[in-house]
């Protein structure tokens, strides 16, 4: 049982030792081992608390409920990149596709090269790597809820003699209901509402949810408390405000929300790489329509991934997204959409995700606000029809008849001949549609303080007791699904914090 207040009913002026700004898949971890660890520990939490029996196959009802924006959300730029993320109690983990991977050797090696951080060499975050893949139940997606959308991609990687691994994901007894992104229904996906909030709660861990961070509040180079506004869940305005008192403050509201709260506490004046490094694993996704029923909705969300051309920046996995998300993700309209849809039992949605090269921004504006801005460079855009064109030539290879490209003016090919032509588009990025789930970097972590935001322990340069746990740390893309780096740093950067529990908390 997660431990919730209601922050309506109750006086919130409040304290704690540590207080946790997020309860994603950084937050939740680090409210765990400091519990663990006998910390008095408060969790805040922007979104509601929504437990697995609320939780139904109705996006209508789930959206608005589990995401920011009910889902819809754009990141201004040449090319209007829509993304989703959490907001709600367990964050994005709680809707995710639950891939677990752990960073790639190479990546950490250039963050050793290029960013000093020495450590986090692969060797030294195993440790970490496997409490986190034990806690969450880490396993390979058995063949018994491998979807016929599975065993054709694979079908299609063993035709074109292309690398491809079994997906890793966090599930317990998992079902194949395939609604992961609503809300895993039967509670076997091992979401932080599922894993590490409830054992943070054993631990004494508080979360305060429909509680949003505003200001840190920072006196004499120290995080000395946070001021919050309680949000109604159903009309969203603020109905009490408060400051609650903190020895320690960890921030992990994710890539977006983490530099947001920092300007609007006037911290970038003292680090002005706040906001700078945005990575998005842009993610480009085609539709297969197959002459026999693929009936994408039965079994694992994804069961392989085609690694082939992870060197070069991209990887490929199935997804799933139910018959109205994907009615809207299509160029069709009217009684040519209602006729594709018919065809529903037939597709099979499968994406690329590219490790991209150039940055985007999050902005701090005049109102308080934050601005996301990315703009898609000439490079990356080869990249992307590269992508595409590979992804195409995969559908085909699993005996797709008719391919749909996220590409304007060139959105479906039913001829294996023609995938050839995809690289030689002369498009403009904005003819493209790019989604993405992985926000990453506007927090950097480096040795240089004048080049990144914090330091190798999570630490706010040059703040004694402010720390960061979440997706921002990354300084560049991790080219695999995020999660378990996320955790596995939030893990370390919690237990260091334990074992300079005295300093940081100034205990005499
Ligand atoms: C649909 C989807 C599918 C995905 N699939 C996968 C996958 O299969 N594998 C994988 O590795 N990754 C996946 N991801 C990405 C992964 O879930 C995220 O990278 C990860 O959860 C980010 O962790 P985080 O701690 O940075 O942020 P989050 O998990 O998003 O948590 C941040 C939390 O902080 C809260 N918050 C923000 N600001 C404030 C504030 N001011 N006050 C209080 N609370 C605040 C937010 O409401 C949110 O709940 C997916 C993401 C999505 C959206």
């Amino acid at each position: 049982m997660i431990r919730t207040i209601d922050p309506i009913s109750r006086n919130l002026d409040t304290s704690c030792e540590v207080c946790v700004i997020g309860s994603g898949a950084g937050g939740a971890v680090v409210a765990k081992e400091l519990a663990e660890a006998g910390l008095n520990v408060l969790v805040l939490e922007e979104g509601g608390y929504y437990p697995t029996s609320s939780f139904s196959h109705d996006p209508q009802r789930m959206l608005p409920r589990l995401y920011r924006h009910a889902g819809g959300a754009i990141i201004v730029g040449n090319a209007p990149i829509m993304y989703a993320e959490g907001r709600c109690v367990g964050g994005s983990t709680v809707i995710n596709a639950g891939i677990c991977y752990r960073t790639p050797e190479a990546i950490l090696d250039h963050w050793r090269d290029e960013h000093g951080l020495v450590e986090l060499a692969f060797e030294k975050l195993v440790p970490y790597f496997e409490q986190v893949e034990n806690n969450l139940h880490v396993m390979p997606v058995p063949d018994a809820i491998m979807g016929e959308d599975s065993l054709k991609f694979k079908q299609a990687a063993e035709n074109l003699r292309y690398r491809y691994v079994r997906v890793q994901r966090n599930i317990h007894a998992c079902q194949g209901t395939n609604l992961c992104v609503l809300g895993c229904p039967t509670g076997a996906k091992q979401s932080t509402l599922i894993s590490y909030l409830p054992a943070a709660a054993n631990y004494g861990a508080q979360v305060l949810a429909n509680c949003r961070a505003n200001r840190i509040v920072v006196k004499n180079g120290r995080a000395v408390g946070v001021e919050v506004s309680v949000v109604d869940p159903a009309s969203q305005q603020i109905r009490r405000r408060a400051l609650i008192k903190a020895g320690a403050v960890f921030v992990c509201g994710g890539a977006l929300h983490t530099p947001a709260l920092l300007f609007r506490s006037g911290l970038a004046k003292w680090r002005s790489w706040i906001g700078r490094n945005l990575y998005l694993h842009p993610n480009l996704k085609c539709v297969g329509i197959f002459d026999d029923q693929v009936n994408s909705w039965q079994g694992s969300i994804q069961g392989f991934q085609i690694d082939e051309f992870a060197e070069e920046g991209i990887v490929f996995g199935s997804t799933f997204l139910p018959p109205g998300i994907l009615a809207l993700s299509l160029p069709y309209f009217g009684n040519d959409s209602f006729k594709l849809m018919e065809y529903y039992h037939h597709m099979s949605v499968w994406g690329a995700l590219v490790e991209d090269t150039h940055a985007g921004r999050v902005w701090s504006l005049p109102n308080k606000t934050s601005l996301t801005t990315y703009w898609v460079d000439a490079r990356d855009q080869q990249r992307f029809l590269r992508a595409i064109m590979l992804l195409a030539k995969i559908f085909f290879a699993a005996g797709a008849r008719k391919v749909l490209l996220p590409i304007k003016n060139f959105s479906e090919i039913d001829r294996e001949a023609e995938v050839a032509q995809i690289p030689k588009l002369r498009i403009r990025a904005s003819d493209l549609s790019v989604f993405t789930v992985h926000l990453m970097g506007t927090c950097r972590m480096g040795a240089d303080p004048r080049t990144s935001v914090i330091d190798m322990d999570h630490r706010f340069h040059g703040l004694e007791n402010l720390f960061i746990a979440d997706a921002s740390v990354f300084p560049t893309p991790v080219r695999v699904n995020p999660m378990l780096t996320i955790m596995a740093l939030a893990t370390r950067a919690a237990q260091k914090f334990v074992e300079n529990r005295k300093r940081y908390l100034r205990v005499t």
